[in-house]
């Protein structure tokens, strides 16, 4: 099967008066239709950039560097500013952080909705965008009254099934989202991810999950790849992530988990994330992993496939490749 999302190499830096940082270095991934992607990792280490750079809405002093970004057989990376707006929402759909709280408060949800199509096909009557609008909120779980409503007489989770709802709109092949369920309650957590779970599954659309909560990932996702300073460091299985995590990253994000087994004690990663200016030579990571070894400190591991075909970067497992 062809896959329907190919990223190919995707880098971005941003320029500062300090000098350039780069957010992200190299980052290659291929999903299927149907599949569901986590994507993981401490604060900072590019998760965001790689969203935006996907749907080209990096900003000065920003700057997507390389790579390509394929959708179906669209080449993102060679469209026109004009061609690529037409493109988000009809292929690509992106649903920042916090997007409930984007809403605009003093237009209705659906004159909202209306805009949003009309931006892209104006040959709809009013009636037909209305109805694709209702249909959409129908679809996250909504009553089609939602259409006439403002804002601030929906609920944190119901503000966020109408971003969800806005964003697929148009049926995207291809779904975005950032921290859906940050700032909700654990009930609606759930109640919202079972919504995007529904809703990928309608579609057939593949979506990638950005988030930190490595419990939501393991009961939503197929496959996780973790990002440490804009580098992907491990692709594979949810399953394999959480029984048998190679790279020794991401050992250390999953040993410092809570768990029935580990009785109250907590590990964490030792060190802290190095800043983008100033990342070490070789492996980002070295500074912090306890099986660093002369080659780690000079030359940067490249993410290579394993026989058991997960994707790692590191050289513990050169000769595995
Ligand atoms: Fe650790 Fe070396 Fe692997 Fe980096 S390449 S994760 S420093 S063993």
């Amino acid at each position: 099967m062809e896959p329907v999302l190919k990223i190919e190499n995707l880098q971005v830096s941003y320029y500062t008066d300090a000098g350039r940082a780069r957010a992200l270095d190299g980052a290659s991934l291929a999903l299927n239709a149907g599949e569901k992607l986590g994507l993981v990792g401490e604060s900072g280490s590019g998760k965001s950039t790689m969203a935006l750079a996907m749907m080209r809405m990096i900003k000065p002093p920003g700057r997507i560097e390389g790579g390509r970004v394929i959708v179906g057989d669209t080449d993102l990376t060679t469209l026109t500013e004009d061609e690529m707006l037409k493109t988000r929402l009809e292929k690509i759909t992106y649903i920042p952080q916090g997007a409930m709280n984007s809403l605009n408060p003093v237009m209705r949800i659906g004159a909202q909705m209306v805009d949003a199509i009309k931006a892209h096909d104006k040959s709809l009557s009013k009636a037909e965008m209305s109805e694709m609008s209702m249909d959409s909120l129908e679809s996250v779980d909504l009553d089609r009254s939602v259409f006439k409503m403002y804002a601030h007489e929906l609920s944190g989770g119901m503000k966020q099934r109408v971003c969800i709802a806005i964003g697929i709109l148009l049926k995207p092949q291809v779904i975005i989202a950032d921290e859906p369920t940050s700032a909700l309650d654990v009930v609606t957590q759930r109640q919202v991810m079972e919504t995007i779970d529904r809703v990928q599954e309608t579609l057939g659309a593949a979506i990638i999950l950005i988030g930190h909560d490595m419990g939501l990932m393991a009961q939503f996702v197929d496959k996780v790849a973790v990002l440490y300073t804009g580098r992907l460091m491990e692709v594979c299985t949810v399953r394999e992530m959480f029984t048998n995590p190679q790279h020794p990253y991401a050992q250390a994000l999953i040993r410092s988990l809570p768990s029935f087994d580990n009785k109250g004690v907590f590990h964490g990663i030792p060190g802290l994330a190095p800043a983008l200016l100033r990342l070490p030579s070789g492996c980002t990571f070295h500074p912090r992993c306890q099986h660093a070894t002369e080659i780690c400190t000079t030359t940067l591991p490249r993410l290579e496939q394993m026989e058991n075909g997960r994707l790692v970067a590191c050289h513990l497992y050169s000769e595995q490749v």
